[in-house]
């Protein structure tokens, strides 16, 4: 063989995932830029699952979403939602073919893992306020520390009234913090494995130092002042904290990262940076789709998708079987199929061990396509099939989306989950894919710009699948 054949035969029998930046049009690169603005303006105002609900609603209905109602009915092209205790969200697009003939569902989370207030958290301690917090998903504690955190959440109080919370976002507000200790004295704290240095009982929030004017009382100034401050503020008692549902998210900004501003820093990228994904292109159909296109954003995947507003919850049958007239759920889901949006994770070159690099999701090669996930033996894992993973290779090539398959990391090392199990249990054929990211569910996290926008068009391209 010449070496020009050589050559040729090395294209087209060898392969080797493309870098995005070497691949994209001049036109993506544009509308990239504008698409990851429009995400970071989305992320900064959603750091709850219930701000991610208020937001994805109002941007919804500004582009024509309008509630849900099953007595009305639906035609091919309209925009509907349906929202699930203030906690998740299903957008659809009625498409044309009945909804018995299958659906394009896009599956993702807005919960991320926090600091949640107990149902008692106010004390005193040697005259300071705190809060004893739970922590909630998959946090690494010490990563908690030193820190400035924000309080976000609900009051809901015994006359049915719900009071929404958000101190620490606005640059006037102010912020709160769980105390780290100094070096000077942490000899044995550093002795400490990272998992025990910084426990769960340590993550208590400093809420207040002062006493009000006047209060020469004897115990609990500072607690009282604080309690004073609140009632001013929302007119609640301590008793109130019994209902309420507040948590401490980190107050810090959405912000691009590097020189070259290839990359998004925020917290809360998983799973919000998926949600958007899906969300932003059905907020976009101009058209009918041929079969209904369904975006779901869930609640508490980040402790196992249970209760009502996980993905676990009855609420999406529900939905789909009002959309089905009442017949034909079981052809519906058999029919359908789902693409469970979720983050991967991206190879950190620091920690390169944890990673096999061969099958690992990089940053910039867009959106990180999953066959299977899973912990061990894939235990855990909804494994997609062969054929479904031939399904979209075809449909994400057609519609030019850089894509690239991966597993977490090394066998061994670990494992994780999303959503997909939960969809596929249904008898729905589900494939997971989502955006790479580094520093998973730290504070801060970090995605490249170039796969947040691949995910998004992964997510057009499967809402008009074959
Ligand atoms: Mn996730
Ligand atoms: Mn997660």
């Amino acid at each position: 063989m010449s070496e020009m054949d050589w050559k040729q035969a090395r294209e087209t029998l060898l392969y080797s995932p493309k870098h995005g930046y070497d691949r994209i049009s001049d036109g993506d690169r544009t509308e990239l830029e504008s698409y990851c603005a429009a995400y970071m303006d989305f992320l900064g105002k959603a750091k709850t699952e219930r701000e991610a609900v208020i937001r994805a609603v109002a941007e919804a209905e500004a582009a024509g979403f309008r509630p849900y109602d099953p007595a009305q009915g639906v035609r091919p092209g309209d925009k509907r939602y349906r929202v699930n205790r203030g906690k998740s969200v299903t957008f659809f697009v009625a498409g044309q073919k009945p909804v018995q003939e299958g659906v394009r569902f896009a599956a993702a989370h807005i919960d991320s893992p926090r600091l949640d207030l107990k149902p008692r958290p106010l004390y005193e301690d040697q005259e300071l306020a705190l809060f004893k917090t739970h922590y909630y998903g998959g946090v690494k504690k010490y990563q908690w520390t030193a820190l400035p955190l924000s309080l976000h959440g609900v009051l809901a109080l015994t006359d049915g009234s719900v009071l929404r919370v958000s101190i620490g976002e606005d640059p006037g507000d102010p912020v709160f913090c769980v105390t780290d200790l100094l070096p000077h004295l942490s000899a044995e704290q550093m002795k400490k494995t990272l998992a025990e240095g910084v426990t769960g009982e340590n993550l208590n929030v400093l809420v207040g130092s002062a006493p009000l004017p006047g209060d020469t009382g004897e115990s609990k100034r500072i607690q009282l002042a604080v309690m004073m401050l609140l009632h001013r503020k929302y007119g609640v008692t301590e008793a109130d904290f019994l209902s309420a549902e507040l948590s401490l998210v980190p107050a810090l900004p959405v912000r691009e990262v590097g020189l070259d501003r290839s990359m998004i820093g925020a917290y809360g990228h998983d799973d919000r940076v998926c949600a958007y994904a899906g969300l932003k292109p059905l907020m976009e159909m101009a058209e009918p789709p041929v079969h209904t296109a369904v975006c779901i954003l869930a609640d508490k995947e980040e402790i196992g998708s249970m209760g009502v507003t996980g993905l676990q919850s009855q609420e999406l049958d529900l939905l789909m079987e009002q959309l089905c007239g009442g017949t034909g759920l079981r052809q519906c889901y058999a029919s359908s199929v789902c693409l469970s949006i979720d983050v991967a994770a991206a190879y950190d070159p620091t920690y390169g061990e944890v990673y096999e690099r061969r099958n690992s999701a990089m940053l910039n090669y867009g959106v990180a396509v999953c066959k299977y996930t899973g912990a061990r033996g894939k235990s855990g894992a909804s494994d997609a099939s062969g054929e479904l993973v031939a399904r979209f290779r075809r449909t994400f090539d057609r519609a030019d989306v850089c894509w690239q398959l991966c597993e977490l990391g090394k066998v061994d090392a670990g494992g994780g989950g999303t959503v997909a199990q939960f969809m596929a249990n249904r008898n729905i054929d589900t494939l997971d894919a989502g955006v790479p990211v580094l520093s998973m569910h730290a504070p801060w996290e970090v995605v490249g710009k170039l796969d947040c926008y691949m995910t998004m068009k992964a997510c057009r391209a499967f809402y008009g699948m074959e």
